[in-house]
């Protein structure tokens, strides 16, 4: 109830939730109650979360905040969501994202931009949360629900985890099963989530990963405890410092954080060691590639046939046509001509097949910098949250947001993000550490000792 009441209160002004679901939220609370009252409960019962709207919730609307998904009600739920309703965590209702994902800002959605809970110190100019999963950030920072759901294709939970001081976790490819979400770039997408502190991101992501045979690339490997190791510090780490994320034009400030948190982990027992991750300077690039091909592929679905939208036409293919034109944003509609456009006879080789390659050298790094290191550290970002309107007319100035993330999705590794300072404008940044496949345990292991 405090929740559903802190919505009402809130959501006007940051927008952070397209759907609130009180009904529903205060019955699953009262199921909740009774199994408590009988000794019986989950490991998240009764917590009231937030799910982003790229996950299918089965009876409850689901649109990837496009317009071509209006009104689209699943008769299924992802993976992940019935994970978390079966550990007996609570519904608050859906949040908005960039359409379909695309975005670092929040600002493409079809139902408007979400708002930063902070401000710079002095003025009142609104800012964003970071995209895609903005909705998430905004909402676990203003404490309307006590964690959310994010994906993650190209650092859309890391990067709004750093712009409004929350955790953010992206799994390695394959830990959480991605049937019943919203594709994106379907060999980039992972699911993961938000909190307000480590130790519940550890136990959101308990109950989210799991096996699931419904999902192929979903991975058959053990879920640890992920909170068992947290209290164990990070004496004994090495952790690397890749030397080329140091990148010509770094801020200050970033370069600062970054030294910060070099010390904060030397202080704790870590050894730290400069590593290299010599193809960096290529992932921004071909991540841009790869994710708007995969994305023209996945989005062929949306034709006025099967889902949401319909706008008629003289034959079939106008009805395509008119329901595409109106249906999907301006972003959305740049990814699927970049994506055809490298994926079309005489330019895959020089665009996609290439790409690919790059991202096989950029794994590669990583393997060879993990022979020497448990955990990178870089920052997360590389500045702090900017004004609405600030960016979203310069494509390129936004995909830069990205710089320190696409390589995490490129390489399949897990990163988190995690609360570092404040910057000179007195808002969140984020420090991200990178892990070794499947060892999210680590990650948070020395996450907490940065927090
Ligand atoms: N900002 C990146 C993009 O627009 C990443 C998005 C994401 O991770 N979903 O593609």
């Amino acid at each position: 109830e405090a929740h559903v009441s802190a919505i009402e209160a809130a959501n006007d002004a940051l927008n952070a939730y397209v759907l609130v679901t009180p009904d529903r939220a205060l019955e699953m609370a009262a199921e909740s109650d009774k199994r408590l009252a009988k000794g019986e409960g989950g490991a998240l019962e009764g917590i009231p979360l937030g799910i982003k709207d790229l996950f299918c919730t089965e009876g409850v609307v689901t649109t990837a905040c496009s317009k071509i998904l209006e009104g689209f009600t699943p008769h299924y739920e992802s993976t992940v969501t019935r994970n978390l309703w079966d550990a007996g965590a609570v519904m608050l209702g859906k949040l908005n994202n960039d359409e379909f994902a695309m975005g670092s800002s929040n600002e493409t959605s079809a139902f408007g931009p979400v708002a930063n809970p902070w401000r710079r110190e002095g003025s009142d100019d609104k800012l964003v949360p970071g995209g895609s999963s903005g909705g998430s950030s905004a909402a676990v920072a203003a404490n309307l629900c006590m964690g959310a759901t994010g994906t993650d294709t190209g650092g859309s939970i890391r990067q709004p985890a750093a712009l409004t001081g929350t955790v953010g976790l992206k799994p390695t490819y394959g830990r959480c099963s991605r049937w019943g979400i919203v594709a994106f770039a379907s060999s980039l997408d992972q699911a993961g989530p938000f909190a307000r502190t480590v130790e519940d991101t550890a136990l959101l992501l308990n109950v989210m990963a799991s096996h699931d045979p419904r999902d192929t690339t979903s991975v058959d490997a053990p879920v640890p405890d992920f909170t068992a190791s947290l209290k164990d510090g990070v004496k004994g780490l090495t952790v690397g410092i890749p030397k080329e994320y140091r990148i010509d034009g770094l801020k200050p400030e970033i370069a600062k954080l970054w030294d910060q948190g070099v010390e904060w982990l030397k202080a704790a027992g870590a050894t730290v060691k400069e590593v290299t991750l010599p193809h960096t300077k290529y992932a921004l690039p071909s991540y841009y590639i790869v994710a708007p091909a995969e994305a023209s592929s996945n989005l062929a679905r949306y034709d006025g046939v099967r889902y949401g939208l319909r706008v008629d036409g003289d034959d079939v293919i106008s009805m395509y046509e008119n329901t595409r034109e109106a249906g999907f944003g301006a972003e959305v509609k740049r990814r699927i001509l970049i994506g055809t456009y490298v994926l079309s006879a005489g330019y895959y080789d020089a665009y996609y097949l290439k790409a690919q390659k790059v991202r096989t050298l950029i794994k590669r790094d990583f393997d060879q910098a993990f022979e020497d290191c448990d955990v990178i550290l870089t920052p997360t970002t590389p500045g702090p949250a900017f004004a609405q309107g600030e960016i979203s007319g310069d494509p390129l100035e936004m995909y830069l947001n990205d710089i320190f993330t696409v390589t995490v999705n490129m390489a399949g590794l897990p990163g988190i993000s995690v609360p570092a300072g404040l910057s000179g404008e007195g808002t969140p940044l984020g420090l991200q550490l990178i892990g070794k496949p499947f060892d999210e345990a680590t990650l948070l292991r020395a996450a907490q000792s940065i927090e």
